[in-house]
């Protein structure tokens, strides 16, 4: 089995940015873009993690890394990859970095032994490909291994985690201690929240980047009424059919023109809802974490009120059989068809289980747009996060997000102004009366999607984001 895959990156223009951003904050980028790229000279900025699809890092290393090719860094991508058991342990490390039991299995000799065993091989061969002077970036608990065969390489070596938890307890110290050998061959750490650096971890070395989104990207770019339209309808998620102007298309990550030509499987009781029938949205992998099944169920308490509204629920996330550094999609997502199953009849009605397609990833991406782009409230009700940018995305589009105020949701949504954070994401009441308000208030509605995409545009466009790395370069004395 190959240890290393190569992911073919694209390039982006710098100066789309310009279409959105103030011509001073353009103007600065450009000049740290170009410092940046001569103190790169001659090096390779390699990103290394353990998927090409599906969830946050996936989603960002393209676009981030296109920008940089495109100003002449030579950026690059790497994907490692591993037996089931690999990442079953890797997913354990996961949740206990999220303060979480996961399955409750240990994290002692014999997984160290699976996850050491299991990097060795994408180790050698990619301490076979650094030079003297690269920057090497290995993401996530799932790379961290790495770190000690590449000690000798010459390479500045950065290690980005994406996750973390703003408390710590008995799980969240036991994967530090797993992880701890190996971050002490590293020169720096990338956190995504101050909280989140452990105290195994020196300060010091530590920097603070907060996630992106690329506003350009095939899941974030404008569509017309008539594409969302199309491509929701072709997809099956809302009735057709599709509008007379209909239009399935959405331009490429290289600029080129790109169709939906795939269906979503979706389990459902009866029709697809109507176009103008107000959706409830959450889209996110098949994760405890995300918690699904407390989204339906919040729901479901939502409409047993009987008050008469009439919004259905879309819980939408990758098809299962498709992600593979996640063992633990399949079971969650048969939980959440099993708890459906025992929803009254005329509840289940309203909920659609969405599994998406994803062997076009930019197709995938152009589905999840219009879907976002088409609900009427996006919620992200996870348990923990990392980041959320599920939440981003939504608020880019000019969504109202209900959201747990949990870890980096919190640093997105300004409570009451650019959407509502759920102080409990176990409050399944106050999570349906916060439904129920919204749906009964388009005005509302309105009101904090506006916000949130101001908020977005201020904070979480990849320009900030590059911006931060370029500063990193610096603490690791690329200068
Ligand atoms: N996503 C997607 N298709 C899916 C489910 C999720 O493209 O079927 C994307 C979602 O739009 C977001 C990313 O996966 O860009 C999830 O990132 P997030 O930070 O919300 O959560 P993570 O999965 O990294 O925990």
């Amino acid at each position: 089995m190959t240890k290393l895959q190569e992911v073919r990156i694209g390039v982006h223009p710098l100066e789309r940015f310009g279409k959105v951003l103030p011509r001073d904050e353009m103007r600065h980028a450009v000049k740290v873009a170009s410092k940046a790229r001569d103190r790169l000279s001659g090096r390779v900025v390699w990103n290394v993690n353990s998927t090409a699809v599906g969830g946050g890092v996936a989603e960002m290393l393209p676009s981030l890394l296109g920008y940089t090719r495109s100003i002449g860094i030579d950026s690059r991508w790497l994907v490692i990859g591993g037996e089931p058991d690999f990442f079953r342990v890797t997913k354990r490390l996961h949740h206990a970095l999220h303060g979480s039991a996961g399955d409750g299995s240990p994290l002692g000799d014999a997984e160290r032994r699976i996850y050491e065993d299991s990097l060795r091989g994408a180790a050698l061969e990619f301490a076979s490909l650094v030079r003297d002077g690269d920057v090497v970036l290995l993401h996530d608990p799932q790379t961290a291994g790495m770190a000690p065969t590449l000690r000798n390489s010459g390479a500045h070596l950065i290690w980005r985690c994406h996750i973390g938890s703003d408390t710590v307890n008995e799980h969240v110290e036991l994967g530090w201690e797993f992880l701890r050998p190996y971050l002490e061959f590293v020169e720096a750490y990338v956190f995504s929240r101050q909280s989140y650096i452990p105290a195994i971890c020196d300060h010091g070395k530590a920097e603070i980047i907060t996630p992106s989104i690329d506003a350009f990207s095939s899941k974030n770019q404008n569509l017309s009424e008539a594409a969302i339209h199309t491509i929701l309808v072709h997809t099956g998620l809302v009735e057709g059919p599709p509008p007379e102007d209909a239009d399935h298309g959405f331009l490429r990550d290289d600029g080129t023109p790109g169709r939906v030509g795939r269906r979503a499987e979706i389990v459902r009781l009866g029709r697809p809802p109507a176009w103008d029938t107000p959706l409830i949205v959450q889209v996110s992998r098949w994760d405890p974490l995300k918690d699904m099944r407390g989204v339906m169920e919040g729901f479901s308490l939502m409409c047993g009120r009987g008050n008469g509204r009439n919004g259905e629920l879309v819980l939408a996330g990758p098809d299962v059989s498709a992600v593979t550094d996640d063992p633990e999609g399949a079971m969650v997502f048969e939980s959440v068809v099993e708890a459906w199953h025992q929803l009254p009849h005329a509840v289940r009605d309203r909920v659609h289980l969405v599994s998406l397609p994803t062997a076009d990833v930019e197709e995938n991406a152009a589905i999840v747009n219009a879907l976002q782009r088409h609900a009427a409230i996006v919620v992200q009700k996870s348990l923990r996060e990392g980041f959320g940018l599920t939440v981003t995305e939504a608020m880019w589009k000019e969504r109202p997000v209900v959201a747990s105020g949990v870890g980096g949701i919190n640093d997105q949504i300004e409570d009451g102004v650019s959407g509502i954070l759920l102080k409990d994401p176990y409050d399944l009441a106050t999570f349906a009366d916060v439904l129920d308000s919204l749906l009964s208030s388009p005005e509302r509605r309105a009101e904090l999607g506006r916000a949130a995409r101001e908020r977005v545009r201020d904070k979480f466009l990849g320009l900030g984001h590059l911006i931060k790395y370029a500063r990193l370069l610096e603490r690791v004395g690329i200068t």
